[in-house]
């Protein structure tokens, strides 16, 4: 592709388009790089650069671009029935076949699903549906949902205030009302004064602590990524999940478990809660279900939600006009078939996830990396002005920034919150294709600290 169409889709860009989470006049004055296609976990822009897609497009390609199987299930699907709801006591073959699926694959407690169009919607979908629960019970007072600071469940009202994202809070407010927010096992963000397994307990506590705060007559449920992923790919001290068991163990309320990015196959299992033998009673999922092909998203909801809404509940009042959409639904279904028949969730378990781990450990050793941790195929590299101390580059450096940029410049899409580098590549990647990404992002921290005037870096 030419460039004076590159220039010209910037100008109609800069004009016309609203990009999401995007600073849009700072935009305007750079220019948006244009994708034109994919292939594999390779993506190419229209000034001919190949990009290795080191978060999957948004946390969700996880077959990788190109696969015609895919593409084949949209269109077989589109000729058939492209479009037919799920209200008035109708269904469709992809629906229900994508149902039983999910369903299999989930644990075993877990036969149901709610289908939405999106991760938002199906957290907005578990509000509601937490507080219908509670309601049949005879406990409408239980409608406070404790949930994390610095936590991602979406960009709309429900999602965002479910979410601990304070910058979201400020312009977006007033909140939901009877959300309430705990702090994050973030270790090294905010516990190297302690042991990784003295902090991840005092973090459970602080679930106990808020429970008993607000009246556990008052708490619907806790809703928590297994690993927080856009606050910046935060792996719990491996005392974590336990405690959180132990005090849910103690208090009547329901577990939520936002799986819409360690679900399928992320962790190395189908899904988080199974790498974590957590047992959530709701699980609202969406990105990897159709590795991104198409828009679609659910919450799975346990027997015990789920017979209360069917035996006691009468009708729920809740719904979109694309959730189960068929064409979203037989692509996602062929998704999963294709995960399993080519191994995918060993493959990241067994193989790349510990070569990764392997590899991108050693990038713990650069003289601007305070820490490099992963897990499955999620990990991240924290940027520090001081390894001694962990001390953080001045915010002004915009270290993150710069480093996601010389990253882009050098092949490698990876992302920044803060001074926190994340990567959550596609799960079919290779051996080899991890050597790369190590290697690039290895260029990129090099750059980096020469813009920054590390004087160790020659
Ligand atoms: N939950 C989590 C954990 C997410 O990471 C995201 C999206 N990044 C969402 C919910 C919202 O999903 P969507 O963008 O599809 O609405």
């Amino acid at each position: 592709m030419n460039q004076p169409q590159t220039g010209e889709l910037q100008a109609l860009d800069r004009a016309h388009h609203l990009h999401p989470f995007t600073d849009f006049k700072a935009l305007g004055e750079e220019g948006s790089r244009i994708i034109t296609h994919a292939e594999g976990i390779y993506i190419y822009d229209s000034e001919g650069q190949r990009i290795l897609d080191g978060m999957a497009g948004l946390w969700c390609v996880n077959l990788g671009y190109g696969r015609q199987e895919l593409v084949d299930a949209a269109t077989e699907q589109m000729r058939q029935l492209p479009y037919y709801n799920n209200f008035f006591k109708t269904t469709h073959e992809p629906a229900v076949r994508l149902a039983e699926k999910l369903c299999q694959l989930a644990p075993s407690d877990i036969n149901r699903v709610f289908f939405t169009g999106s991760g938002s919607e199906a957290n907005d979908t578990v509000l509601r549906m937490v507080r219908r629960y509670w309601a049949i019970k005879g406990r409408p007072r239980k409608r406070v949902v404790i949930a994390r600071e610095n936590a991602y469940h979406g960009s709309t009202i429900a999602g965002m205030s479910l979410g601990g994202m304070a910058p979201m809070h400020a312009q977006g407010g007033p909140c939901v009302p009877g959300i309430e927010h705990i702090r994050q096992p973030y270790w090294f963000g905010e516990g190297r004064d302690q042991s990784p397994t003295a902090f991840g307990q005092e973090c459970a506590a602080a679930l106990e602590a808020k429970i008993l705060e607000l009246g556990e007559d008052n708490v619907a449920a806790f809703i928590a990524e297994p690993v927080q992923g856009a606050g910046g790919a935060i792996i719990p001290p491996d005392s974590y999940w336990p405690a959180i068991k132990a005090v849910l163990a103690r208090h009547d309320i329901l577990l939520v478990v936002d799986e819409v990015i360690c679900g399928f196959g992320r962790l190395g299992e189908w899904f988080g809660s199974q790498h974590y033998a957590l047992q959530p009673d709701l699980m609202p999922i969406a990105k990897g279900l159709s590795s991104g092909y198409l828009p679609i998203g659910g919450v799975l909801v346990g027997d015990r939600v789920a017979e209360a809404l069917i035996e006691e509940g009468g009708e729920f009042f809740h719904g979109f006009t694309y959730s189960g959409h068929p064409t979203c639904a037989a692509v996602a279904l062929r998704n999963l078939e294709l995960m399993e028949r080519e191994g995918v969730i060993q493959h990241v378990r067994e193989d790349v996830g510990p070569y990764l781990a392997k590899r991108w450990s050693e990038l713990a050793e650069h003289p601007i990396v305070g820490e490099a941790r992963s897990l499955g195929l999620i990990g991240s590299l924290e940027l520090v002005a001081d390894k001694a101390n962990g001390e953080r580059f001045d915010k002004s450096l915009a270290a993150g920034n710069l480093c996601r940029d010389l990253c882009f410049q050098h092949g490698l899409v990876i992302r920044s919150v803060g001074d926190t580098m994340i990567v959550s590549p596609p799960l079919v990647m290779t051996r080899e294709q991890i050597d790369e990404l190590v290697a690039l992002a290895r260029q990129a921290l090099d750059d980096t600290a020469r813009h920054l005037g590390i004087t160790s870096i020659n």
